[in-house]
């Protein structure tokens, strides 16, 4: 009997330091954090919203964060198609160099094809600060279950995983995402609740809206991550009589959905804004806005505006985007920067301006913007930004001075310069050997660190039933 009560002491001694140790190990919250609002939209166009001079598709709520902080006009997405520019933006890391490169093939059973597990998410980095961390809407970075948004560092998810969806709730017929065969398919799948497939009855768009205001408010008492990937203005054109009777002036019926799909995020920015202001959440919130390449100007009828290109090209019109931020603690409003970004550089941004952080788990591509936006940095935030196509064999460079290098099949190289020939018409090149030959030279040394595509892409998909078929008969 003595015996066992020592024991028992020993065991409370024991099991009390092992709380105390958890205790230690645990992150403590710091309450003075800003929460982070990532609203990413999909094919809108760089024309496609107010601040950036559109007339015919009012975004008054969109703009509202532009005006409450910064607009960039030389902004960039890392690659010109849906999945690798998400990538890069979640990883803050160009996408090559972890292979994920391509729009995936939709195989929720094949765990080869997602966002290598090798890479850090910005959530999973926040989460383990104490935020708490959702997503919203477009997933596409990875199907099966180990790429799942709960296995990369979200607390909370709302949505579909592949690249695409439908718009009305009557036409998600198939049970769940498992079931789905084909990134087509998938687009009627039921949307997911965390881990559960459910009933849906509202428009997509008006769905994405509403659990972003309610994760908000239930969340205003802690700092928090929103990763909100609305699906709209990405195909197919669908849109509720609410929003088309918007746009009776708008004669092209394709641009007339168009525009009601964007009024629609619009009014879900604007739910967003207030909801955040009502709260008091507003001052110390970083709100950013992009979308996620260019147009598919002939697709969905958006607008590129001066830019040539558009969605899957590297011309500008394939990777330069709307983006605006808002942080009125940090930024002032109405400011305009004019030097070139790139997506990569928000991971590094929220990663540098919260406190007790922990270090990114691999080396970041992208930039703290903060000093650069209010002046303590001078300069430009990169003297070089990178594209490659690895199937196409095409390259863009940027440099610092506004200079373009674009090599299109490995071969054809153009220079351009972006400040005085927005539209890319005028080739440059033998006018600036020198720099054209260092632009070569960074480009050689930054593709030395990458890998080719690390799966198949949805234009494979036929080199990749051959395979599986292989594979089964071996
Ligand atoms: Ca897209």
């Amino acid at each position: 009997m003595k015996i066992s009560f020592k024991i028992l002491i020993v065991l409370l001694v024991a099991l009390s330091m092992s709380f105390k140790y958890k205790r230690q190990s645990v992150v403590i919250i710091n309450k003075a954090n800003p929460n982070v609002i990532i609203i990413l939209t999909d094919d809108q166009g760089y024309g496609d919203v107010g601040f950036n001079g559109c007339t015919d598709i009012p975004t008054p709520n969109i703009d509202r964060i532009a005006k409450n902080g910064v607009v960039f006009r030389n902004a960039y997405v890392s690659y010109s198609v849906c999945a690798p520019s998400r990538a890069g933006l979640i990883t803050g890391r160009y996408q090559d160099r972890f292979g994920y490169s391509r729009n995936p093939l939709y195989r929720p059973f094949d765990p080869e094809i997602g966002l290598s597990l090798n890479e850090q998410m910005l959530p999973d980095l926040l989460q383990q600060s104490g935020y708490n961390t959702m997503a919203i809407g477009k997933w596409h970075l990875g199907v099966h279950e180990q790429f799942r948004p709960w296995k990369r560092g979200f607390n909370e998810f709302f949505g579909f995983l592949g690249g695409g969806h439908r718009y009305f709730p009557e036409e998600y017929i198939i049970a769940n995402q498992d079931s789905a065969k084909n990134e087509e398919q998938s687009y009627r799948t039921k949307l997911i609740r965390n881990q559960t497939a459910v009933e849906e009855s509202e428009y997509i768009t008006d769905a994405f809206s509403r659990e972003a205001v309610s994760y908000i408010e239930r969340n205003k008492d802690q700092p928090f991550f929103l990763y909100l990937a609305y699906n709209a203005p990405h195909g197919p054109l669908q849109a509720t009589p609410k929003y088309l009777e918007r746009f009776t002036q708008i004669k092209d019926a394709k641009r007339r959905t168009y525009a009601a799909m964007v009024s629609a995020v619009d009014d879900g920015v604007g739910l967003i804004l207030d909801k955040l202001q009502q709260s008091g959440l507003a001052e110390n919130t970083i709100v950013i806005f992009l979308s996620d390449n260019g147009g598919p100007e002939n697709v969905n009828a958006s607008d590129n505006g001066p830019l040539r290109g558009g969605k899957g090209s590297l011309f500008e019109g394939g990777i330069r985007v709307p983006f605006a931020i808002q942080w009125p603690q940090q930024i002032k409003a109405n400011t305009e920067y004019d030097q070139s970004i790139i997506s990569l550089d928000i991971f590094a941004t929220v990663a540098a301006n919260v406190q007790g952080i922990a270090k990114p788990k691999n080396a970041l591509d992208g930039v703290d913007l903060l000093p650069f936006l209010n002046g303590t940095k001078k300069g430009s935030p990169h003297e070089f930004l990178f594209w490659r196509q690895f199937d196409q064999k095409n390259y863009a460079v940027i440099h610092q001075s506004g200079l373009k290098e674009l090599i299109l099949k490995d071969t054809n190289i153009n220079l351009y310069n972006l400040k005085t020939d927005i539209g890319e018409v005028v080739n440059v090149a033998e006018k600036n050997i020198q720099l054209l030959q260092r632009m070569e030279q960074e480009r050689k040394k930054w593709e030395a660190n990458t890998i080719p595509p690390a799966f198949y892409g949805l234009n494979q998909e036929e080199d990749y039933i051959k395979e599986q078929k292989l594979k089964k008969e071996n």
